[in-house]
């Protein structure tokens, strides 16, 4: 297209969960900062965004501040308020300004089969364009949805991106995390990868939905040692989400069946993830989260506190 009918805004999405595994996550950071410098001279109306969830609705907010045991598939509280939540309100914003919007998404069939089922229930035979199954004024257009892995790869090594420098990186990243690709999320439907693919994903590196993190294990396997501390904490949180002498007695709405985590437990789990975040030397939660979280604690303790005093002691749940 000649620069002039280059007139069509163009947003880049990106999902940040927050908890992306960091070596994921500073590659994204760096191929981000690259697209940005790289727009003028691209001649077109480029904008590059990051959708995260808010401070009050993060992993670890939710996690260590109101108790929630971490997810599974059966209590998968996470991909809404981390990933489709974010994604999907700047999706709205952008069909607010312009009428409806076109929504451009990496998936294939040859992802898995799966994938493939999925994508033929979306398909309006006939068309390219694709109504969205919840966004009203999405239009969704998958340009790469027949091309195979192999050929995926293939033209990735082949062709550098139009933003300067390699996709060197992506493949190494991928070749050491035993391959596998990580689809933008955008629908419950979608998210496969955040839980039941036998593939290595990066998903976030705090995923417990998955009985391994092949991911961040391979990276480890291949000599990132410092990433260890993450997959240890990982498999810890994993092992104390069904122990439920670590849960309230009751639940939050007050019915019978275990609650969230006890306040002791959720300090236990923010002392192990700071002990971590000394131990790999990069950020692993915000300063904003924390106190939070010391937020939702003093409500919490008050609460209960409230409660115990009511309650005599014999009655009181162990
Ligand atoms: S990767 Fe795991 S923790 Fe992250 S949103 Fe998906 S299911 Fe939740």
């Amino acid at each position: 297209m000649p620069p002039e009918e280059r007139r069509r805004p163009i947003h880049v999405l990106n999902n940040d969960t927050l908890v992306e595994s960091p070596p994921y996550a500073a590659f994204v950071h760096a191929s981000i900062s690259r697209l940005r410098r790289a727009a003028p001279a691209l001649n077109m109306p480029l904008y590059v965004a990051v959708a995260s969830p808010e401070v009050d609705q993060t992993f670890w907010v939710n996690l260590i501040g109101r108790g929630y045991p971490s997810p599974n598939r059966q209590f998968r509280w996470c991909t809404d308020r981390m990933k489709i939540g974010p994604t999907n309100a700047y999706i709205r914003s952008q069909v607010d300004q312009s009428g409806s919007v076109v929504l451009l998404l990496g998936v294939r069939k040859d992802e898995s089969a799966n994938r493939a089922q999925s994508i033929n229930r979306h398909t309006v035979e006939g068309h390219r364009l694709n109504p969205h199954s919840s966004l009203r004024g999405c239009f969704v257009f998958r340009p790469i949805v027949d091309l195979a892995t192999d050929e995926l790869w293939t033209f990735l090594l082949q062709s550098p991106p139009p933003w300067g420098g390699s996709h060197r990186d992506l493949v190494t990243l991928y070749r050491n995390a035993s391959g596998g690709e990580c689809p933008l999320v955008i629908d419950q439907e979608d998210a496969p990868s955040c839980g039941n693919n036998p593939s290595s994903r990066f998903g976030c590196w705090t995923c417990t939905v998955v009985e391994k993190d092949k991911s961040l294990q391979g990276l480890v396997d291949t000599g990132q040692d410092e990433l260890q501390p993450l997959l240890d904490l990982r498999d810890w949180l994993r092992l104390i989400r069904n122990d439920l002498t670590l849960r309230d007695a009751e639940r939050r709405n007050g019915a019978e069946g275990p609650g969230p985590f006890r306040l002791e437990v959720r300090e236990e789990i923010l002392k192990r993830l700071l002990d971590a975040q000394t131990l790999v030397g990069q950020p692993l939660i915000t300063d904003a989260e924390v106190r939070r979280i010391r937020e939702l604690w003093t409500s919490d303790f008050g609460r209960w506190a409230e409660k115990r005093q009511r309650t005599p002691t014999a009655e009181r749940p162990q």
